[in-house]
């Protein structure tokens, strides 16, 4: 393996990704040797393998993980992905993030995520079914409304939240609708979730053109990702009259530098189940989109899209992360030369888990909040956060990413030295 393979691979392992901008906060922070070592690893890591019956009667064996980063400040909360390429490291490093986000906003959870090496588009709903509930079984005694609050991350959603809060009531002996977040509102789930990670990013969007100086209509906004983040995100810019000039997916993108209309490319890939072919737009190629001109990026698909092969070639003036890792710790240093307004995942996705927390506070009261409440909340939240890392980055001269780290850092170690070590 060449030296230049063995970089990028480092490179691209988001645990390193994580773990290097964990370092350098805790060192600026001073952060003692102790907690320093607590904090840089999981507190708990769960492998589980499930066997599932296909449809076509064989019996197939799915590995899953659960990672618990930190339950210092509250029940560990974060996603569960299904993909082929999910591994430990990536579980891990996603747990981690959930910590540093949870603790940015200021909610009171610690950090956790999940993953199953599958291909869900390869599978049947029953086989899906059957792979969740068998998952969500496994891990039977590791999750709860007061423990650790699974929800929905990549090609999982409120279908599956279902599936899960059903096993864990059926285990129960009781219907427990706090244990998951992202659920059906009829089932307990919060007006707003699903928007809500799109809508966090456009708050802070809001704000940092208005600390740019910029304005809606004359800021230009390039999406990579059409999933739930990237389009509810873009749809809901476009409303506000931002100028959504391009959406890259991973088998191809859209341009229109005169703006799309988003309103109806929804209704187009409702109808087609894809943005290609819309007539309101031209084709364009996925990895230019990524260097297009324009005031707003939004990498809104998956982890290591802004790298040191890219990051020098990227033109826009603010780097919003909508996906969890899009931008690797060598990217950071390229981008912060160019003077890049980033803002970093753990405070620019976190709209998403907010909402979740809504979530599970109504579930545990049995009340229900209005859309208006929720949205309400939401925007005092990630405004708070954004004023707060800003003003972090300003005080210690750092980037927005590692003043982010160290205001999370400093937030979970206080509360560790407050609770004490148990021995
Ligand atoms: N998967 C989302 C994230 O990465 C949401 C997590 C949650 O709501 O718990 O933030």
């Amino acid at each position: 393996m060449s030296t230049t393979t063995m970089t990028m691979e480092k490179e691209a392992n988001p645990w390193e990704s994580q773990s290097a901008r964990f370092d350098l906060a805790a060192q600026k922070l001073n952060l003692d040797e102790g907690i320093w070592k607590v904090l840089r690893y999981p507190s708990r890591e769960v492998i589980v393998h499930i066997p599932v019956m296909l449809d076509n009667g064989k019996l197939e064996v799915f590995t899953g993980f659960r990672v618990q980063h930190s339950i210092a400040r509250g029940p560990s909360k974060g996603g569960i992905r299904y993909a082929p390429d999910v591994t430990l490291d990536e579980v891990r490093a996603l747990a981690s993030w959930m910590t540093w986000k949870c603790a940015v906003v200021n909610i009171p959870f610690g950090g956790a995520k999940g993953g199953v090496i599958c291909d869900p588009h390869k599978m049947s709903m029953g086989e899906l079914e059957r792979m969740t509930r068998r998952y969500t079984a496994e891990l039977i005694e590791f999750i709860g409304p007061e423990k650790d609050v699974p929800a929905p991350d990549v090609n999982t959603n409120e279908q599956i939240m279902a599936w899960m809060m059903d096993t864990y009531s059926m285990h129960m002996r009781q219907t427990v609708t706090a244990v998951v977040t992202g659920k059906p509102i009829n089932m307990g789930g919060s007006r707003g979730r699903r928007e809500a990670t799109g809508r966090g990013i456009m708050i802070v969007c809001d704000e940092a053109i208005k600390k740019l100086g910029l304005s809606r209509d004359r800021t230009r906004v390039i999406v990579q990702g059409f999933g739930n983040v990237g389009s509810n995100a873009a749809l809901l810019m476009h409303e506000a009259r931002y100028k959504v000039i391009g959406i890259a997916e991973v088998d191809g993108g859209i341009y229109n530098k005169n703006g799309i209309d988003l309103v109806a490319l929804t209704e187009y890939r409702q109808r087609n189940r894809t943005i290609h072919g819309f007539p309101g737009a031209e084709p364009a190629e996925p990895a230019e989109l990524l260097v297009s001109d324009c005031e707003i990026l939004i990498p809104a698909a998956t982890e290591n899209q802004i790298t040191s092969r890219n990051a020098d070639r990227v033109k826009c003036k603010i780097l919003a992360e909508g996906a969890n890792g899009p931008t690797t710790s060598a990217a950071d240093e390229i981008l912060a030369d160019k003077r890049v307004f980033v803002i970093p995942d753990i405070l620019c996705n976190a709209g998403g888990v907010t909402t979740s927390y809504f979530e599970w506070v109504q579930d545990r009261q049995g009340y229900f909040w209005k859309e208006s409440v929720v949205n309400e909340q939401l925007e005092h939240i990630m405004i708070t956060a954004f004023e707060d890392v800003v003003r972090f980055a300003e005080t210690h001269g750092v980037n927005n990413r590692i003043a982010a780290y160290m205001l999370a850092i400093d937030r979970v170690a206080y509360t560790i030295r407050q609770r004490g070590i148990y021995a």
